[in-house]
């Protein structure tokens, strides 16, 4: 009796209820494509309702929008997040639009000056932008040293620093963070003078701010001592490390390294790592790591390509460019079943390292990245699933950041309340096209990308004006992000 009472008085009201339902309208309707959530596990055909920048509506409810968005037969993805893209142009976003990428961050060789970096792309970008501040710059800074053409090479990036000089580059570094960057970024690779004491004190910055660092570890193919070197602060700070392009910086050692990760993760240090699915690496000619370049054999100088005409290089063009610099691609140094593997790996994220564009040119993986590892290694080779894939480009990125940058919670995520970005592709047909040879070409199969809530590729074309970027930044002026 009771129950039929209260049913008759609030029926009415639920009709009502239902019927305003019914009567939203959203900003944007994603129809009928199979949303997939890594982080809840969602699989299923579903329409999704955007309400401005957030996603307002996952149902298998009839809705209707403002702008409607068709993805039968589609996937619908969180936006992938690159934790890895050096170039920071207008020009080189675009592509990493058609790549499906509406979040990328340059963390690895990061920025000299974070205020101007974030302030020139605030509200003008077409994908949302983060920077770390770069460990290179501020050593060359507090050393003195001259800038030369790259940013990666010169005298002080050899000589051990000072105790002096440690403290004016911790003060540097703690300062870009207080400017908001989104971590730190070094390449210790690249600056061979790098002492134990210097990577305890730029560490222990970091984990003042809560802040990872992003580290391009020293090459050593014999055995583990350039990870240790990083990981030995990492434990005695608590700093979060991350390492970046464990394909070509452990080569056929790969595995090896990964596995020293994972035991460095059961130890408690919050150590993750990433690759490119790519077996060939690019670099600046004039890197320190090619100081002995004449003693190699005419054989291996012929496998470097010069990006800026895709020509290989020969013992002369070598010597002519190796003082003036300029972007090569490294030969196949490791197989194409360690990049497999890597790529297979559910702890290693995707992420490009997507280079700047020399005479618009730059290595494939500035445009291919997302595109091959879900075209070439789940569709074709079948060597991981589609929902691992996308959580390496999604869930796990932004989970790395999240905790310096709290709002990255509501990113690599498809659910409401999650901010809008998100990537709608075909599975039977997406895959990269940009070639060593000739890299320029836009992944095939990335039907719409929105981000945050802006319709910014609409049929395989970017919508004239689209600027729905915003900063990956952490709160200005605070220790602890936020
Ligand atoms: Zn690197």
């Amino acid at each position: 009796m009771l129950i039929d009472a209260m049913r008759n008085r609030f029926l009415p009201l639920i009709a009502l209820a239902l019927s305003s339902c019914s009567t939203v309208t959203y900003d944007v309707v994603i129809r009928g494509g199979r949303v997939m959530d890594p982080e809840s596990g969602l699989d299923a055909v579903r329409n999704v309702g955007i309400q401005g920048r957030g996603i307002a509506a996952i149902t298998e409810d009839d809705i209707s929008g403002r702008q409607t968005l068709e993805a039968a037969s589609r996937v619908v993805s969180p936006g992938f997040i690159d934790l890895h893209q050096h170039g920071d142009s207008a020009e080189v976003y675009r592509a990493k639009i058609h790549d499906g990428v509406t979040s990328a961050l340059e963390l690895e060789l990061g920025v000299e000056d974070v205020e101007a970096w974030y302030r020139e792309r605030e509200g003008k970008t077409i994908l949302n932008f983060g920077a770390a501040v770069s460990h290179p710059d501020h050593r060359r800074l507090a050393m003195g040293g001259k800038l030369l053409k790259s940013r990666l090479s010169g005298d002080w990036a050899v000589a051990p620093m000072t105790a002096e000089q440690i403290a004016a580059l911790a003060q540097r570094l703690s300062q870009g963070l207080a400017h908001g960057a989104a971590g730190i970024g070094m390449l210790i690779a690249y600056t061979p003078g790098t002492t134990a004491e210097e990577l305890d004190a730029v560490f222990r910055v970091a984990k003042e701010h809560n802040a990872a660092a992003y580290v391009h570890i020293r090459t050593n193919r014999k055995d583990d001592r350039s990870l240790q070197e990083v990981l030995a602060p990492a434990r005695r700070h608590g700093t979060q490390l991350h390492v970046v392009h464990l394909n070509s910086t452990g080569q056929d050692r790969a595995m090896d390294l990964l596995a020293r990760i994972r035991a460095a993760q059961a130890e408690g240090i919050d150590v993750t790592t990433e690759s490119y699915p790519y077996n060939r690496g690019s670099t600046t000619i004039d890197s320190h790591a090619f100081d002995d370049w004449q003693k190699m054999p005419d054989k291996e100088i012929g496998e470097y390509i010069w990006v800026e005409t895709g020509e290989n290089l020969t013992r002369e063009t070598f010597a002519k460019f190796k003082p003036t610099g300029g972007l090569i691609i490294s030969p196949a140094s490791y197989s194409e079943e360690s990049v497999r593997k890597l790529v297979a790996d559910p702890i290693v994220m995707v992420a490009s390292d997507g280079m700047w564009l020399t005479n618009g040119k730059a290595h494939p993986r500035t445009w291919g990245s997302y595109a091959r590892v879900l075209g070439h290694y789940v569709r074709d080779q079948k060597v991981l699933s589609l929902m691992d894939a996308l959580r390496k480009m999604t869930l796990l990125p932004a989970n790395r950041l999240s905790q310096r940058i709290p709002g990255m919670k509501k990113k690599g995520r498809l659910q409401v309340d999650a901010d809008a970005d998100l990537v709608v592709f075909d599975p039977a047909a997406i895959i990269d096209k940009a070639t060593y040879q000739n890299p320029v070409q836009n992944s095939a199969g990335i039907n719409h990308v929105v981000v945050n809530g802006v319709v910014t590729l609409r049929d395989g074309s970017i919508v004239d004006g689209a600027a729905g970027g915003k900063a990956i930044r952490a709160a200005v002026g605070s220790r602890n992000g936020g």
